[in-house]
């Protein structure tokens, strides 16, 4: 019989080839279809799981016994966004929150943001400083010619929680602007000269809307050539709030890894006197605050702890992953937290942390027990 008059058989399947292009988009599943195994890991972070239960489940629960702790690293920018938008999430790690409280004591609030960038931050920090101003409304039963001031030390984080500020501020409701203090905010460093993508004055324009028009809001550019300095440094000792991001030293992107490349000899200065990074826009070391006034700065860190004493004011330090290259500032954070054991060297009062960075102060996550690759 002539074989070719037989049923033509159908070509074999591709399935090596199919394998491989999966295998190449990312994880493949057992049991479930990838935006099921969103639905699953984000219900069980709402739940409080932590990580190590949230892979037992996956193994034994769901059936999923490939699904390891690599799965859930890569898996967390991508379940923090789809949280917040499936489940109006708040997302904020208060479990994790109330950790990082318990084991700095010395710090007034704790705020833990999902996710690592700085958008879904800038609103939790901008609703942290609403908060802030009413209950200092409260405790100093402030009537509407009341003036809250707010120092800023400016960066790309800065910067980003001030636009989301200027919305926050639209949506307070009419009669509570009508009885709100006057808002002062002072730039209060000149490494802005440093970063002229990220000055004071481009802040301005986001609290030029004209629903912000009830509000009292005013700006005091840095000036520290100016003959009334004192008087700058007068109104910045005065102020009610301070907000801060930090840097770290080895990162081309902060204030002082960028004199690398512009001002080499400030920076070998830094390097010997062992700077780890800043806070305030001002040099820190292991030992704490360096005396390197670099640069100039209407407040030094020495300031900011006697207005923490004296219960003057709150410094707000915002730590989240460098807007540029997205690394994580480790080496500034884990210098400013073991400074903070010792209350001599309060330099903040309130932290707000992104979840990925706090998950490096508690103890060893998951994330850094992660096996070796072979
Ligand atoms: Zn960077």
């Amino acid at each position: 019989m002539n074989p070719s008059s037989g049923p033509i058989e159908p070509p074999p399947p591709k399935r090596r080839q199919s394998q491989r292009t999966l295998a190449r988009k990312g994880a493949r599943w057992d049991t479930h279809t990838h935006a099921e195994i969103l639905e699953i890991v984000a219900k069980l972070l709402i739940e409080g799981k932590t990580n190590r239960e949230l892979v037992a489940h996956m193994h034994d629960a769901e059936n999923e016994p490939s699904f390891t702790p690599h799965h859930l690293y890569h898996l967390e920018q991508e379940i923090w966004s789809y949280l917040t938008f499936k489940f109006s999430f708040d997302g904020r790690d208060r479990a994790m929150g109330a950790s990082l409280q318990q084991a700095y004591p010395t710090l007034k609030a704790v705020v833990v943001v999902c996710g690592v960038t700085v958008a879904p931050f800038a609103i939790h920090a901008a609703t942290h400083i609403i908060d802030s101003i009413d209950s200092w409304l409260v405790a100093n039963r402030a009537d509407e010619r009341a003036v809250y001031r707010i120092g800023l030390y400016g960066g790309r984080t800065i910067k980003a929680i001030m636009q989301a500020l200027s919305e926050a501020l639209i949506a307070i409701d009419e009669d509570k602007k009508r009885h709100y203090p006057k808002l002062i905010f002072h730039a209060l460093s000149g490494a802005t000269s440093l970063h002229h993508i990220s000055g004071p004055s481009q802040y301005f324009a986001y609290f030029e809307n004209p629903l912000l028009a009830p509000l009292d809001i005013e700006f005091v550019d840095f000036a520290p050539l100016h003959p009334a300095f004192g008087a700058v440094r007068a109104q910045a000792l005065g102020c009610n709030l301070v907000l801060t991001s930090i840097g770290d030293f080895h990162d081309e992107h902060s204030v002082f890894g960028s004199l690398r490349l512009t001002n080499l000899p400030a920076w070998e200065e830094l390097r010997q006197a062992q700077c780890v990074g800043d806070l305030a826009q001002l040099p820190v070391s292991s030992s704490g605050p360096l005396s390197l006034h670099l640069p100039p700065s209407a407040l030094q860190l020495r300031d900011l702890r006697t207005m923490l004493k004296s219960g003057s004011a709150r410094v707000m330090a915002f730590v989240t992953p460098c807007c540029c290259c997205g690394q994580p500032k480790l080496a500034i954070l884990k210098t400013l937290m073991a400074l903070l054991q010792d209350s001599a060297h309060q330099l903040f009062s309130d932290l707000l942390i992104d979840r990925w960075s706090a998950t490096h102060l508690l103890r060893p996550t998951i994330y850094e027990r992660l096996p070796p690759r072979k």
